[in-house]
């Protein structure tokens, strides 16, 4: 089965193949940089980031553009109170994000950009829009008027035949039970920052920002268009009014949503005091790698419930796969391949592909690695691993790895390189052979103080980190 995805457009799954050429285009909405982003954000993130890393894995070019929303009402009213210039607010936050995607180990986007750095050309959109009819004037801003637009609710299969025309709305995120003409363009209130414009005064709204980014840089029809389930109305629902309005084409032929994420169990929010940002919860000492093993483990389009009792099995889960790791480096199996172990290491790898291609089935992929591991552990502890199986596990690995990117652990700042500890561990060599063994269990005691375990083995000594 070739690699599928379900598409919020046709509620199908359909095979996936880009429009022209090899490479996929892709836009994906990013963060509004007005707060520090929460984990319920970071799943959609992340669920990006795999999406990328598969899709390349399956043999494609990518050229994906997420944007950073550095102008918005919470920004503008934010910015105000505390009397800085929006520019000077979103810097803050727009790095912040950076910073907590690192950390996340979060691919960049082709293109990351920014809002504010495309306000001639969202103008120009508005302008096309109004000579075409899209569009009417109310006390200095501009809405889109849906009536315009007959394939209105065709993202979120609603019928809004019902709407009241005319009616509209100044918010960037509204019911849909409430779908009203939507601002392009703000009117500034008192005492707002504003862009000077032909078309008046004012600042662009939320939707047509995506809509300019995405066909400016990556064509009139996308191949994939992506975000979180709460974005599909109103959000993208407008950005293919907007769009198609402006070009007469399809704007997105595949678009794919990531669920809720809920946190033990229950809705995230700051009144109920669930509610974590990335920062919050690496605070209280977890390690990314683990958060991001947990956001990942749950396929896209199912519920995820974040429990810190789940984090702390992700991070026993990734244990697991060091510890494997570690055998397959240093320990000694006996020569040739294993002929069980052979069959077994290509079942391995076509169950993980298979889960992977099956609408990103993140839950399949990491049972078939699992699995195997667990094989692979039992078929060494009783010497049916051979030392010509090593290679095609280390690829296994390599492959849930270039996805998954969990097993290399973080290093806090401060930390020794490995680099450094392999020179101490020499150091405890000589100190040994010269039969100094208080040195060596010296050394033994600075590294453990580091967090590094020794272990003597018969292949020599091995280290891992505690974690
Ligand atoms: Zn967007």
């Amino acid at each position: 089965m070739p690699l599928r995805f379900y598409n919020t457009l046709t509620q199908e799954v359909e095979p996936f193949a880009p429009l022209t050429d090899n490479t996929v285009r892709m836009y994906t909405c990013g963060p509004t940089v007005y707060d520090f982003a929460h984990i319920g954000n970071f799943r959609s993130f992340v669920f990006v980031d795999l999406l990328r890393r598969w899709l390349r894995a399956s043999g494609h070019q990518l050229d994906h553009v997420m944007n950073i929303t550095d102008v918005d009402d919470k920004i503008i009213q934010n910015a105000v109170a505390l009397n800085q210039s929006v520019e000077e607010y979103t810097a803050k936050y727009t790095e912040a994000f950076r910073e907590d995607c690192e950390v996340l180990r979060l691919e960049t986007p082709e293109r990351l950009v920014k809002a504010t750095e495309h306000i001639p050309d969202m103008v120009r959109a508005i302008e096309k829009l109004a000579e075409t009819g899209h569009t009417y004037d109310s006390e200095g801003s501009i809405y889109f008027r849906i009536s315009t637009f007959p394939g209105y609710g065709k993202l979120s299969h609603a019928d809004f035949s019902g709407i009241r025309s005319g009616a509209r709305v100044d918010v960037d995120k509204y019911d849909k039970d409430n779908a009203r003409d939507f601002a392009l363009w703000k009117a500034p209130k008192e005492g707002e920052p504003f862009w000077p414009a032909a078309i008046g005064p004012g600042r662009p709204g939320w939707h047509i920002e995506c809509s300019v980014m995405a066909i400016k840089y990556l064509g009139e029809t996308l191949d994939i268009h992506a975000g979180g389930v709460d974005l599909v109305f109103p959000h993208h629902e407008n950005e293919i009014a907007q769009s198609e309005a402006l070009t007469g084409k399809q704007f997105a032929r595949v678009w794919l949503h990531s669920e809720f994420l809920m946190v033990e169990g229950q809705k995230m929010s700051k009144s109920l005091g669930n509610f974590y940002t990335l920062r919050n919860v690496l605070e209280r000492g977890y390690a990314p790698e683990a958060i991001r093993y947990l956001l990942a483990s749950v396929p896209y389009r199912k519920q995820l419930n974040f429990t810190f009792d789940g984090i702390k099995s992700a991070a026993t889960a990734i244990d697991r796969l060091r510890n494997f790791k570690l055998r397959l480096e240093t320990e000694k199996f006996p020569e040739g391949a294993n002929e069980k172990m052979t069959v077994r290491i290509e079942t391995a790898v076509r169950e993980f592909v298979e889960g992977m291609d099956d609408d990103l089935n993140t839950a399949a992929a990491l049972a078939a690695i699992f699995e195997y591991v667990r094989d692979a552990n039992t078929a060494m502890n009783s010497g049916e691993f051979g030392a010509a199986n090593v290679a095609g596990a280390v690829d296994l690995l390599n492959r849930f790895d270039a996805v998954f990117d969990v097993i290399a652990p973080t290093r806090q700042s401060g930390e020794m390189s490995d680099s450094e500890v392999d020179s101490m561990i020499a150091e405890r060599a000589k100190a040994k052979a010269a039969k100094n063994f208080a040195l060596a269990d010296q050394i033994r005691q600075q590294l453990l103080d580091q967090g590094i375990i020794l272990e003597d083995t018969k292949a020599g000594v091995r280290w891992k980190r505690k974690t």
